[in-house]
């Protein structure tokens, strides 16, 4: 019998995913005995897929694009950061068999802007781009740190109005159309679109990001992504991708799993640099 314990990411496309090394890494550094891997699960196929591999003795999940309102769904219980984002990343088989659900999204994000590089937000005017579950994950904790204000931008506006309405009791929220944009100038603009993922910009108006302003692509690539690029185009003093926000999410799930929060930097050092050189 598989005594070592198991962990996987289940998603839909998974190939490229970069969780199992991020694990495995920090399997390594910080002695856990442990298998992570990923496996490709459609929505369709997601309860029963998720009740086997707990069933089998499954400790824990990551379910990324397009399950996590499903394992949110799923979860017979939810952490607080969970149930505000409707939302989760992260699945564990409790004492009593039941499974928890929890979302590290934000806390990943939050980490990543202000440990790694490190971003003070307080009093700040932050543009979030895009009203999906990403931007649902990151609000609150963004919140959390006492901007000025967080505006919404969305191609669907009533998206972004009824994700105003719902975090409305934790701070200061405003939601636009991208037409409405003209004329204001945000600290910081966080890209939660999917558009990066095709190459593609949210049509952004000149003058956006203040002086000393930083960009933040949610999603990750070898290359820059569009974002990316025009965030050093606007001379922003940051222009990051979402690779900081991976690790980072995926350290708070290790911790939720293991008890054993790992170290991140080195982690992200050592993806850049290979990325870099690819
Ligand atoms: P969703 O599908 O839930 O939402 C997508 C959002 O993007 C919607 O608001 C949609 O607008 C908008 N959008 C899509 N295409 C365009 C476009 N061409 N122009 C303008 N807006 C567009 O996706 P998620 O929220 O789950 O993910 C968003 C991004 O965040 C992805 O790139 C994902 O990879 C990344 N991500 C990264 C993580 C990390 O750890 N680094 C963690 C989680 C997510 P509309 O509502 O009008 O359709």
């Amino acid at each position: 019998m598989n005594t070592i314990d198991r962990y996987a990411v289940f998603g839909q496309p998974i190939n490229h995913s970069k969780s199992p090394r991020i694990h495995s890494l920090f399997a390594e550094q910080t002695g856990q005995s442990m298998q992570y891997v990923a496996q490709e699960v459609s929505s369709a196929a997601f309860d029963t897929t998720v009740k086997r591999f707990f069933d089998e003795n499954g400790k824990g999940l990551n379910c990324t694009v397009p399950l996590k309102e499903l394992a949110w769904q799923y979860a017979d219980s939810l952490t607080e950061r969970a149930r505000q984002a409707k939302a989760v990343n992260t699945l564990s088989r409790q004492a009593d068999g039941s499974i928890l659900g929890d979302n590290t999204d934000g806390i990943g994000l939050v980490n990543d802007l202000t440990l790694n590089h490190p971003l003070n937000l307080a009093g700040k005017r932050i543009l979030i781009l895009g009203a999906g579950g990403a931007s649902r994950g990151i609000i609150a904790p963004l919140l959390a740190l006492l901007p000025d204000q967080i505006t919404i931008a969305n191609r669907t506006i009533s998206k972004a109005e009824a994700m105003i309405l719902e975090f409305a009791d934790l701070g200061c929220l405003q939601s636009t159309d991208y037409a409405k944009l003209t004329g204001q100038s945000f600290d910081l603009i966080i890209n939660a679109t999917s558009a990066s993922l095709s190459g593609e910009l949210p049509p952004l108006p000149p003058n956006l990001l203040a002086t000393a302003g930083s960009c933040y692509d949610l999603a990750y690539a070898n290359q820059p992504t569009a974002f990316v690029r025009w965030g050093h185009a606007q001379n922003a003093l940051h222009s990051l991708d979402g690779l900081g926000m991976l690790v980072e999410q995926a350290a708070q799930a290790f911790f939720v799993w293991r008890g054993i929060l790992p170290h991140t930097a080195p982690i992200i050092a050592l993806l850049d640099s290979e990325r870099k050189a690819n």
